[in-house]
């Protein structure tokens, strides 16, 4: 069992984060928040698939000003999720022309590597905590990577070079990004904004890195932390090296909520970065969202592809029953279905599973034995067996979740 690393409570919006609070699951828009309505469209795919926090940019002052006609969007939409706010160079201006912004944001992130330069800094840090503070609303400190404070980087840099034994480049980086998220979160309370309102961030693109920076970071602060290996690129690289790098850290019970930053391919949906996120946690047995299929990969015993497809098709139905079934039928998320493609380890697999089904292999009889709760309940065979399997997984659902 994954002992959680103690933290405050904070809240976005109406969702709790840190301290004993399932870990959220975030994601971020790629629209221009000029865009309103695309905006608020894709906020609502984001949401509907299961984010429950979603961030947008507000890079110019028309951005800001849209973000009261997103949310109202949103409302009308009937989708209801904390919005945060992704400032850099100009935050402090747009909070402070566009109320608005300010007010229906749930969340605002500065990046202290982004927040201005020398005197003007400070200045402009401080505005986006007063407004925080003024407006109730928690703040991410995110540090990143590839925006990481120079000036700081700079001090530490002549700091380690007069050492006898100098840090290499990448490990006072690791130790800057760590000290401005954590000397970032000192001034914010200075100036006043409550402990319980603020999180952290040190976002890296590498494995390793993040690994060695979210340790020192959890150990030196207990404000909940949000993960995510910045730039973690496109397809399967994005996926198993998220995977790889959240899996870890959350293991050693780091991190209150999450966010998979993958790279869309040309036309692909958004939402694939909240099904990863979640597929994350589900795995590591941290959350539950959907019901599980197991399914086995397939081999030389299998006929067709047959099984593939029931198993793509149940698991495609399950997701998307899920916005209503979780209302419905709670605990369903916890229900596990198993696809198997021959007698090997079907009906094992099976047995095991709340409900599973064992497909004819090679040179099998054509019939498909289904079993419910470990006990062998019916056998299909025909042309019609994916349907009538699917009918068989709803009424199981309605019976055994239906409060
Ligand atoms: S269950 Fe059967 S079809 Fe599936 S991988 Fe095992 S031997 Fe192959």
């Amino acid at each position: 069992m994954i002992i959680r690393r103690k933290t405050f409570s904070s809240k976005i919006g109406q969702i709790y984060v840190g301290s004993e609070h399932p870990i959220v699951v975030q994601s971020m828009t790629n629209t221009d928040t000029e865009d309103a309505l695309g905006t608020a469209l894709q906020v609502a795919d984001l949401a509907r698939a299961g984010s429950e926090v979603v961030r947008i940019t507000v890079n110019t002052l028309a951005a800001g000003a849209k973000v009261r006609e997103i949310s109202q969007r949103l409302a009308d939409m009937g989708v209801n999720v904390p919005l945060v706010g992704d400032f850099h160079f100009n935050g402090h201006k747009i909070l402070a022309e566009n109320p608005d912004c300010a007010k229906y944001l749930a969340k605002y992130r500065i990046n202290p590597g982004n927040v201005g330069k020398g005197a003007k800094r400070d200045e402009q840090f401080a505005y986006m905590i007063n407004t925080a503070r003024e407006y109730d609303k928690p703040v991410r400190i995110g540090v990143n990577w590839g925006s990481l404070d120079q000036e700081l980087l700079a001090t530490m840099l002549d700091s380690n070079a007069s050492l006898a034994l100098p840090l290499s480049l990448e490990a006072v980086m690791r130790k800057a990004l760590v000290e401005s998220a954590l000397q970032s979160a000192e001034k914010a309370l200075e100036l006043g904004l409550p402990e319980n309102r603020i999180l952290l961030s040190c976002k890296v693109s590498h494995v390793q890195d993040l690994l060695l920076v979210y340790r020192d970071l959890a150990s030196r602060c207990n404000y909940p932390l949000h993960l995510g290996l910045t730039e973690a690129g496109m397809g399967s690289k994005g996926i198993v090296a998220s995977t790889a790098a959240l899996s870890l850290i959350l293991n050693e019970g780091i991190g209150d909520t999450i966010r998979v930053s993958l790279t869309p391919k040309p036309g692909e949906s958004r939402i694939n970065e909240v099904i990863v996120a979640q597929e994350i946690l589900q795995s590591l047995g941290l959350r539950s969202f959907v019901p599980t299929v197991t399914s086995c990969p397939g081999c030389g015993r299998t006929t067709s592809d047959y099984f593939q497809k029931l198993a793509d098709k149940i698991q495609n139905y399950l997701r998307e029953q899920m916005p209503l079934w979780k209302q419905q039928y709670p605990g369903v998320e916890e229900m596990k279905v198993a696809v198997m493609g021959c007698v090997v380890n079907g009906p094992g697999e099976s047995k095991l599973a709340n409900i599973g089904i064992s497909l004819p292999g090679k040179d099998e009889s054509p019939v498909a034995p289904v079993f419910i709760d470990g006990q062998k309940n019916v056998t299909l065979k025909g042309d019609l067996i994916a349907e009538e399997f699917q009918v068989i997984v709803e009424n199981y659902v309605k019976n055994k979740y239906s409060q």
